[in-house]
């Protein structure tokens, strides 16, 4: 049996629960956790905000470990490896998406590490327990320092979740990115958006983050409920990433955008936003966009371009124990940017 941290239902907190983990096949990879981050998703799933959760729950998608054994048809993994363990941990392999590499927007629905597949079928456990057992073609190479694993965890959903949609909408060079939100998405995206060289500028609803915002990479921090600091930069954003996670008001942000931007939507909260004015759309062309996490191919070059330009999460390390508050502090924003779990403490 495996230790693990469950919801049993969408008003009872996590607690210890021990789980199966399957004998690993011919393919698979066995990892001993070493750490797990803390997504807004494990919060709006444990508490069923989407309406989905298969209880019990262990949620948990930001996983690195230690491989401990693999199946006879393992090629890039031995025992003692650095793993990592993102979002999904099977698709279908044959539809166009799964063969373009993009696993996640796979057309039977990819296998998420917690919550099952996203159509039905059995249930899966996440990060947040001793081990996991998941076929080698969803195990990610850790390149960083050892010394920085626990910063590493939160690249596998933060960290790709803002790498995808900044590369497909070029994020560079000469051009003007927002950010809006500096929770654990927002802060990826305020680091990978400099690094990939763009003017970047910050949208907060949080006076006490100008500081945080310029020292992780923003040229420029906006208060977004300071209607004048938002009319002064209207009309001027190639691509803005909205990564908030409770329902707000789009109209503010798309004013940002110049002719032909798009604001991309990654935030998933459980409730719709108000719809926004056509006018701000069509006056200037202006796209509203999604985007899912990430595939597989381009998690690991998010992960190696994370590694060549020292790129972590900043964190707070915290026991398991610790989850339920954990959560509480991430619903007041009160977290700088993510908690990640020690899984020794489990
Ligand atoms: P988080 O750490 O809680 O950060 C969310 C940030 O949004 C907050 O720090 C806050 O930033 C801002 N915010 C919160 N409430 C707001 C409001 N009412 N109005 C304006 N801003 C508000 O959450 P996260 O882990 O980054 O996740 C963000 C969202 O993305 C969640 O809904 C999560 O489920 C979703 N998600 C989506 C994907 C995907 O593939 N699309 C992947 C992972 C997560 P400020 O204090 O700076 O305003
Ligand atoms: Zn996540």
């Amino acid at each position: 049996m495996t230790k693990a941290y469950a919801a049993q239902s969408p008003s009872s907190p996590l607690a210890p629960m021990e789980i199966e983990r399957r004998a690993p096949g011919p393919d698979d990879v066995h990892i001993a956790i070493l750490y797990c981050g803390v997504c807004h998703s494990d919060l709006h799933t444990a508490r069923n905000e989407w309406h989905n959760t298969i209880y019990p729950s262990v949620p948990g998608h930001e996983i690195v470990g230690r491989v401990v054994a693999v199946g006879r048809n393992v090629r890039n993994f031995q025992p003692g490896d650095l793993a990592g363990v993102g979002c999904m941990v099977d698709s279908c392999g044959h539809c166009h998406p799964c063969r373009e590499g993009e696993e996640q927007y796979c057309e039977t629905g990819f296998v998420g590490t917690y919550n099952g597949p996203l159509f039905g079928g059995e249930n899966t456990y996440g990060g947040y327990s001793q081990a996991i057992v998941v076929k080698e073609h969803f195990v990610l190479k850790i390149r960083h320092a050892e010394a920085d694993l626990a910063a590493v965890a939160p690249l596998l959903c933060a960290g790709i979740t803002t790498y995808s949609p900044l590369r497909h909408w070029k994020a560079g060079p000469g051009k003007k990115v927002g950010i809006v939100g500096l929770g654990g998405l927002g802060h990826m995206g305020v680091k990978i958006a400099h690094a990939m060289g763009a003017h970047v500028t910050l949208f907060t609803t949080s006076p006490g983050k100008i500081e945080d915002g310029k020292r992780l990479g923003a040229d420029e921090v906006c208060i977004s409920t300071d209607a004048a600091q938002m009319a002064a930069r209207a009309n001027q954003f190639d691509f803005v990433l909205n990564t908030v996670a409770a329902p707000h008001n789009l109209d503010p942000y798309l004013q940002l955008l110049k002719h032909d931007g798009t604001m991309t939507l990654v935030g998933a909260p459980a409730e719709p936003h108000p719809s926004p004015g056509v006018f701000n759309l069509i006056l200037k062309r202006r796209q509203i966009a999604g985007s899912l996490i990430g595939g597989i191919r381009e998690t690991q070059e998010m992960l190696d371009f994370c590694a060549r330009h020292g790129i972590t999460s900043d964190i707070e390390r915290i026991p398991m124990a610790y989850i339920n508050t954990a959560y509480e502090r991430m619903l007041k924003s009160d977290v700088k940017y993510r908690f990640v779990i020690d899984m020794a403490t489990l």
